[in-house]
């Protein structure tokens, strides 16, 4: 029977097969959901015999971004979700539940902060804040229905590295779980997993994808605690787009030149500035891994810069709430990622008005120092 042009139209694409087209890219499975020729091969899903049904529940390309990831921490499996956020709190909600405790360490990213805090409670989930480079403070904070120590491999802005190994052991020694937020170190730098923590979770919009193109999140783990995250990312809605996956899944191709670059970029940027009569300190870690040191260097700059014109002077330096893409730019941490903080929780971590952070690119090292340089002498001028 010929068909309609109405029915060809809606007819007309390609089957998509990687294998028998052997595209050399894996193709964007751009789709919402499955199609099944019977109801035994649709029940063949259920049964584990058809690896997918509706994209909310997996899809090709977003299970290619959180398995790469696993393997590049040495994680058993993973999974990739809609944002960094949604990724830490599929893995809290795996790991605790209602009426149980985490503590957590008090200088996380804002947006976590503000999770742990805020958001959790109407889980049931207490959370008791703790500074985790005082260890007895962490482990005085442990309640008998304490679960999960929760922490930043490298914290956000601060950039104080932890110490993973002495967490393990704590959450050994209470039959704890751990879950650690590696996004400002990647796999590149630190592999948080093999050190015995038990779930490791990315904001995939920083270094991952790493070109500001892509909003998404990678957790990696054990099977069990995965298998529980991902049954809540359904449940939540918090998939990724095909899309996106991909994007982000071609943008951690080049993740290690990106670091390599941006490390020993942001070690020279650290080490100049460091002399710098009008920055009050320099934050940057002494050690992260063999491999470098990471590409953020946080600085707060003198009571007498006028901050205003620090930022108005940066040139092609733009400022910009987020970090990690290829291109050098700096985040107004008390306006954006702190912001949902009051000012005395910022106060207690430090974070004021001064307090710039700066996401080193791949340009140039000694152009990157220079537009700082710049910026930072026109902000001693008068206006
Ligand atoms: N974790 C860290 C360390 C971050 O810096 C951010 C965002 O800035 C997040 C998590 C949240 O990630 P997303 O914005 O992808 O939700």
């Amino acid at each position: 029977m010929s068909k309609s042009f109405e029915t060809k139209v809606v007819h007309s694409s390609l089957k998509q097969d990687a294998d028998k087209i052997n595209s050399k890219a894996t193709p964007i499975y751009q789709t919402s959901a499955y199609t099944f020729e019977n109801l035994e091969d649709l029940e063949g899903y259920f049964e584990g015999k058809a690896p997918y049904l509706y994209t909310r529940n997996g899809n090709p390309n977003t299970d290619e971004l959180g398995h790469a990831v696993a393997q590049l921490e040495g994680a058993p499996t993973g999974m990739a979700s809609s944002s960094g956020m949604s990724a830490i709190l599929c893995g809290i909600l795996a790991a605790v539940g209602h009426g149980e405790h985490i503590v957590a360490a008090e200088d996380t990213y804002g947006g976590t902060y503000q999770l742990l805090t805020q958001e959790l409670k109407t889980f049931g989930i207490e959370v008791t804040l703790a500074s985790f480079d005082n260890l007895e403070e962490v482990e005085g904070a442990i309640q008998d229905n304490t679960k999960l120590l929760y922490s930043e491999s490298v914290t956000n802005p601060f950039l104080r590295v932890e110490n993973i190994k002495a967490l393990v052991d704590m959450a050994e020694r209470y039959q704890l779980k751990t879950m650690i937020d590696n996004t400002f170190a990647t796999p590149y730098l630190l592999h948080p997993y093999e050190e015995g923590v038990d779930l490791v979770v990315h904001s995939a919009t920083k270094y991952i994808g790493g070109h500001s193109d892509v909003s998404a999140g990678v957790l990696v783990g054990t099977e069990e605690l995965i298998e529980k995250a991902r049954g809540k990312m359904v449940a939540l809605g918090a998939n990724l787009s095909p899309f996106e996956a991909w994007l982000g899944q071609r943008g951690l191709k080049t993740l290690a030149l990106r670091m390599k670059q941006q490390s020993e970029n942001a070690d020279y940027v650290a080490e100049s500035l460091r002399n710098h009569t009008d920055i009050k300190h320099v934050y940057y870690p002494a050690y992260v891994s063999e491999k470098g040191n990471g590409a953020i260097i946080t600085i707060e700059l003198n009571e007498r810069c006028d901050m205003d014109r620090f930022y108005k002077f940066l040139g092609w330096i733009k400022i910009v709430p987020s970090l990690a893409g290829v291109e050098t730019t700096v985040s107004y941490p008390k306006g954006t990622s702190h912001r949902a903080l009051t000012e005395e929780q910022r106060e207690k971590i430090g974070i004021n008005e001064r307090v710039v952070r700066i996401s080193i690119g791949i340009e140039g090292a000694k152009d990157i120092l220079t537009q700082l340089g710049e910026a930072i002498e026109e902000s001693m001028n008068e206006a």
